[in-house]
């Protein structure tokens, strides 16, 4: 072997040999290793390959033939190289996952892979919108977090004026504002990125605050939205002006003046965890300790040696215990119900270095990769959601599928918690998976056999000046009380006040039964209105935030496109297509295992129903916002 080869099966080492194998067939146009690795994969785990050796090393030799024919700027059969048929795509997904991918994941999957289909048929729609209006339209974006992001991206993109009104001092959203100890993501993240900016640098799996936080600052400068962002500008309302077909909107800036905008098109990105929920706890004022909300965590707070209370079992609460359970003195969990948290292989693990060159030179790797990483972590789970009426395995699971989950999880917590039986049965949820989010374990379990961790399920009775005192007449003193008690998320847009057409207040609007909107998005009486992560569409099986800003865009882009080709002023979605659509989830969402009735979430309103889930998978929710139906909106 040369030392180019060498080098390169070095290199290739840090390569699965799933997505290796895909990329192979991207390349060479040669379909033949799909039937040989076929019986050796069992899932989209990478931990579920059980590709042998022998065969593993051999396409490693090949991909390394090709890479090295290529390096020599030599002439190899690319046939294959990035354009298929929609047919081939399908059976490699299938193969890549270990089971039958459906067809109608065949345009999603090529758009979000970046890879081309190869009859004329098969291209997808074009997203972007033809720049002909000649008087400039301007958007205004309100939040720069994830979302509000790629919202201005695909506006700018798209020749609109863009601005963005931004409460903080820096771009990020919840990555900005979370800085607790152990804050980081529990998507993967080379499926948690742009589809638009992949980065093929992560260093971890599942990368720390800081990397993400990162990620987006760089992205944000890329597309120069720095300086078309007003920072600490909280917008307090919008009014809509329908003689002139604008949004007015009034932002305080951080001397506290009321500053006035005005733009074509208004597009709330403000997430729907970003104001944070302290529960009102009898005699809390009274303590002479600290209070903390895990989304406001002070920069310089130390917990060194304090007598601590973590309030709350949730994402937040199980990230940032074991980061602190070693600092302080005694730590004390205060569980109200319990969650469902796996195992999740990598979730400590950093990137190799040979991942990353692999990542970064092989074609086509990343986005097979990615492909895996979505199948895992989304639609791969939504049958274990689904509630099968006839299903006689008890109250605390909902299908076989999500028995079999329950199962295993256990089998799981078990093992962690070892000779902690004590445990089992206070960590155990009484309600079925899938009822409130499965987390992936950060060391929780392992955190709660430590001698200065103690788990305590009996309910508070009051605060005082020292402590706690729990319904057992328990009392524990303590220095501070971190409440990881989450957000305000049923309230969306709150405290802004939004006006429409002809006056309507859009919390009135919403006050009967709570937030609602046609594909969350859009919402009648509000023309030129769009809001991401909106009413009913948040991902409870898995899949990622920024997938679904990317839908959404999509969608708001479609709409503006159609405003400007009809040299029209405004669109607003029908009452009609609003109404039908909010029928059909729920509808939907009373099948799914949050409306089992042993669970209590975030999810439901003070009516009950669910206002932030959505029930699509995530490839139904990418066909329903692809583009818009003329016929849904109204264009004037
Ligand atoms: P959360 O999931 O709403 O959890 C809040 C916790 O506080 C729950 O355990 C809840 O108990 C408890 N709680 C609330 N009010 C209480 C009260 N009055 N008395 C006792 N306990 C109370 O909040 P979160 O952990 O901040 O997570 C919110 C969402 O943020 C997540 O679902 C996720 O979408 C996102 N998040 C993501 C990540 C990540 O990707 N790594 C990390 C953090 C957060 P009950 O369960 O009994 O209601």
């Amino acid at each position: 072997m040369s030392r180019m080869d060498d080098f390169l099966m070095t290199q290739l080492q840090g390569a699965n040999v799933v997505p290796l194998a895909m990329a192979l067939v991207n390349l060479t146009g040669d379909e033949s290793v799909l039937g040989r690795i076929k019986p050796y994969v069992k899932g989209a785990w990478d931990h579920l390959e059980k590709v042998p050796d022998e065969l593993a090393r051999e396409i490693r030799c090949q991909m390394c033939q090709v890479l090295s024919t290529r390096q020599q700027g030599g002439v190899m059969d690319i046939t294959g190289q990035g354009s298929m048929s929609s047919d081939l795509l399908q059976r490699m997904m299938s193969v890549s996952v270990g089971e039958v991918v459906d067809e109608s994941y065949v345009h999603m999957l090529a758009q979000h892979m970046g890879l081309t289909l190869a009859t004329p048929e098969d291209q997808l729609e074009p997203t972007e919108m033809p720049p002909k209006r000649k008087q400039r339209l301007s958007a205004i974006v309100v939040g720069a977090g994830a979302s509000g992001l790629c919202a201005a991206i695909k506006l700018q993109k798209a020749g609109l004026d863009v601005k963005i009104l931004e409460k903080n001092d820096q771009v990020g959203g919840t990555w900005f504002e979370n800085v607790y100890p152990g804050c980081a993501v529990d998507t993967p993240n080379h499926f948690y990125q742009y589809s638009f900016e992949p980065n093929n640098d992560w260093p971890n799996y599942f990368s720390k605050r800081d990397s993400i936080q990162d990620y987006l600052l760089k992205c944000a400068q890329k597309y120069y939205l720095l300086e078309k962002t007003y920072f600490h500008h909280e917008v307090l309302s919008a009014s809509y002006d329908e003689e002139m077909a604008t949004w007015g909107v009034t932002a305080r800036n951080v001397t506290g003046e009321s500053i006035a905008f005005r733009a074509n098109f208004l597009v709330f990105a403000v997430g729907q965890l970003n104001r944070p929920m302290t529960p009102e706890i009898n005699g809390l004022s009274e303590f002479d300790g600290q209070v903390v909300h895990t989304a406001q965590w002070p920069r310089e707070l130390s917990v060194t040696g304090k007598k601590v209370a973590l309030l709350g079992t949730g994402a937040s609460a199980i990230q940032v215990g074991p980061a602190i359970a070693e600092k302080v003195k005694d730590l004390y969990v205060l569980q109200r119900s319990g969650s469902w948290i796996s195992r999740r292989p990598n979730i400590d693990r950093e990137v190799s270095n040979e991942k990353k060159w692999v990542l970064n030179n092989v074609p086509f790797y990343a986005a097979w990769y990615r492909f895996q990483l979505f199948w895992a972590f989304g639609d791969g789970l939504f049958e274990a959601l689904k509630i099968d009426r006839q299903w006689q395995g008890g109250a605390e699971s909902i299908n076989p599928l999500n028995a079999a989950i329950r199962q295993k999880m256990i089998a799981y917590l078990s093992s962690e918690l070892g000779d902690r039986r004590d445990l089992i049965e206070k960590v155990t949820p009484k309600y079925p998976p899938f009822g409130k989010r499965v987390l992936g374990d950060p060391g929780w379990y392992q955190m709660l056999r430590r001698s200065n961790v103690s788990l305590e399920t009996e309910p508070i009775e009051a605060f005082d000046r020292h402590g706690v005192t729990l319904k057992g007449g328990k009392h524990l003193a303590l220095d501070l009380l971190i409440c990881a008690t989450g957000f305000r998320a049923t309230e969306m847009l709150w405290p802004m006040q939004v006006t429409g057409a002809n006056g309507v207040n859009l919390h009135q609007q919403w006050s009967i039964d709570g937030p609602r909107a046609y594909l969350g998005i859009t919402v009648p009486n509000f023309p030129n209105l769009f809001i991401l992560f909106g009413p009913n569409t948040n991902l409870g099986h898995g899949g990622s935030a920024i997938f679904l800003a990317e839908c959404q865009m999509r969608h708001v882009m479609s709409a503006i496109n159609h405003v400007i080709r009809t040299s029209q002023s405004s669109v607003m979605c029908t009452q009609e297509a609003h109404d039908a659509y909010n029928q059909s989830i729920d509808s939907k969402l009373s099948e799914l295992s949050w409306s089992h009735p042993s669970v209590s979430t975030w999810y439901k309103n003070a009516e009950g129903r669910i206002v932030t889930n959505q029930p699509w998978k995530l490839v139904e929710y990418w066909h329903l916002t692809h583009g818009i139906k003329v016929e849904d909106y109204l264009f004037s």
